[in-house]
């Protein structure tokens, strides 16, 4: 739709709208407020610093009075952004955006002496002081884990040179960035009657899914020429990234540049091992699912620019957002009455905005702090696949629900690493609960493929991904550099490896790891495999154990960051340092591959 079709926020019906207004309902303080922060602010830093080591109430006061600020800033800083996501044409609240967001970077820098301060407190005192106040003990995890990487913090000097340079160091990214998304241009596709069509990042992946196959072609073939066009430029850039990211790590002192960059969540270097070496057995399996694709597609030779376009098709069927809402209370029937309530509960509380308006940010999101409602944002145009993005955005905010009715909060939010697994966990039983119910033959073919698809590009191919970042981290640690056609040539033969022979080659895939901007933020894109694996054992033990495995889910959800995402999800039953999770996706992979292929031959 055209934003001229779209309504007006102020004509979307309120029972459509998130109730906002819980969150903030006079906004006449808000100036004073950041003004009143800010100050609190200042007070902080000449009460706290160079004391956090006098005594352990003192320590005590200056955690606790952290938090106060920082809770009621993140309030008016959320409160702010959502409000402008409403209509970002509205610039009263981009202005509101931007206030708070001076003022957080204000407070940020008058509260940064903390950790290096707490870190220089000898350890036996500090872990003295937890024994003395009994109230530190909230903050045991979070003492310890500083003093876990105690060893990679540098001298006040050292530290104050690496800030600074850091300032210089993320240009690469920078450059990628601007490359990427201003400066590269494309030429337009051709479909098969001869009518061009814009290629552009937006437009590239529907090409990808049309049923015309020379526009498929011919989007492929601008897509990447245009990338092959830059390539040198790209390839100096990636290599200096890469390159900032072993150098740090060797300042810093780890045995490499992926320890360092696991190291945050304390994930041992085995689960990005596991996940590779598993992914690799059942490349086989990815093989098969290839060679079948080509042969519903009735194809001769079948091409890396085939394998996006819907296998089955069917009628487009339209589900009413209460539609959709029904449908996803009957997919998580399984998790217990006491999530169904508290979802329900939310929904009457006005935690979703559903509708796009004009000047609403598109894709969907679950937002929120720790003292508001875990809200959804959605542009909801009544598929199937919409049903999808409200159960997924749904778990991320149950996860915020039952974390913050448990946790205080300085852990109350999540890392990516479990957070992704909350929302994929809903995403299968709601998969698994339509397979379950669908009698319609090729409705199922439909869904069956619909979750090989996710598999593929979830689990296998950000399992690519991650190979790839990990030969190019280990070529620049052994001294090499990285040239456009070696790191070409590396992306073709993984490219080859996991793809398999049904697929031709081209001179035209290999460029491909030159528009994937995940990896100027290297050894990030495995957590979407993992967290997808762990989410199918999850939900795999959920459906088969029933409620026993349902309510350790629910203990899961209400751990926050209370400790290590692999110790967290032990809770919900799944050990990710172990190969075994990554097997049983694969085992559900095969065993719907096996399914689908059974029906379709
Ligand atoms: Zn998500």
């Amino acid at each position: 739709m055209s934003s001229k079709g779209l309504k007006s926020r102020d004509k979307t019906d309120p029972k459509y709208k998130w109730n906002i207004e819980a969150m903030i309902s006079d906004e006449s303080t808000i100036d004073r407020d950041l003004q009143k922060i800010k100050k609190q602010a200042e007070k902080y830093t000449a009460e706290f610093a160079g004391h956090l080591g006098d005594s352990a109430d003192t320590l005590y006061d200056a955690f606790a009075s952290r938090d106060r600020i920082m809770r009621k800033l993140e309030k008016i800083y959320v409160y702010a952004h959502m409000r402008r996501d409403e209509d970002n044409s509205n610039s009263y609240y981009q202005g509101m955006t931007d206030k708070s967001m001076a003022v957080i970077a204000y407070v940020s820098s008058a509260v940064s002496f903390f950790t290096p301060e707490l870190l220089s407190i000898k350890r036996k005192k500090l872990l003295g002081f937890i024994d003395e106040n009994p109230k530190l003990k909230t903050y045991e995890f979070v003492i310890q884990d500083a003093l876990r990487q105690k060893e990679h913090v540098l001298s006040k000097k050292e530290e104050s040179v690496m800030a600074q340079m850091g300032e210089i160091t993320g240009a690469t990214n920078d450059i990628f960035t601007m490359l990427n998304n201003a400066d590269i241009k494309f030429d337009d596709a051709v479909d098969s009657k001869g009518k061009k069509h814009p290629v552009t990042h937006g437009t590239y992946i529907k090409h990808m899914e049309s049923k015309d196959r020379v526009l498929r072609e011919s989007a492929y073939n601008s897509m990447y020429d245009s990338f092959k066009n830059l390539i040198n430029t790209i390839s100096a850039a990636y290599n200096y990234n890469t390159k900032t990211d072993v150098v740090n790590a060797r300042i810093r002192g780890y045995g490499s540049s992926r320890e360092a960059a696991l190291s945050g969540d304390n994930i041992p270097g085995a689960v990005y091992d596991n996940l590779v070496s598993v992914v690799n057995d059942n490349l086989p399996s990815m093989h098969r699912y290839v060679e079948l694709r080509k042969k519903l597609l009735g194809l001769d030779k079948m091409y890396m620019y085939d394998m996006y376009v819907p296998l089955i098709k069917i009628p487009n069927r339209k589900v009413s957002f209460e539609d959709g809402l029904d449908i996803i209370r009957e997919a998580l029937k399984p998790l217990g009455k006491d999530y169904i309530r508290k979802m329900n509960k939310g929904i009457s509380q006005g935690w979703i905005d559903v509708y796009e308006n004009k000047g609403k940010t598109s894709g969907a999101y679950s937002f929120g702090c720790y003292d508001s409602y875990p809200y959804i944002l959605l542009n909801y145009t009544d598929t199937l696949k919409d049903v999808f993005t409200i159960i997924h955005e749904m778990g991320h905010s149950m996860h915020s629900r039952y974390t913050r009715d448990s946790q205080p909060y300085i852990y109350g939010s999540h890392s990516i690493f479990t957070a992704e697994t909350a929302s994929t966990v809903n995403e299968s039983l709601l998969m698994n609960y339509l397979l379950n119910k669908e009698t319609d033959k090729r409705m199922r073919k439909y869904l069956l493929n619909m979750y090989l698809e996710e598999f593929r590009t979830t689990l296998f191919r950000q399992t690519m991904f991650a190979e790839f970042e990990d030969i190019t981290h280990k070529a620049i640690e052994s001294g090499q550099v990285l040239t456009g056609e070696w790191m070409c040539s590396e992306y073709q033969a993984l490219n080859d490896k996991y793809y398999g022979p049904a697929v031709e080659r081209d001179d035209t895939i290999r460029y491909e790891w030159a528009r994937i901007p995940h990896f100027y933020n290297a050894f990030y894109v495995y957590k979407y495999a993992t967290g997808y694996s762990a989410a199918a054992a999850i939900c795999d033990r959920i459906l088969t154990e029933g409620k026993p495995a349902a309510d350790d889910y629910i203990d899961f959800l209400r751990t926050g960051e209370s400790d290590y995402p692999i110790e967290l999800l032990k809770i919900a039953g799944v050990d990710m340092s172990s190969p075994e999770p990554i097997r049983k996706a694969m085992d559900k992979f095969n065993q719907l591959l096996d399914e689908f292929e059974g029906m379709v031959r």
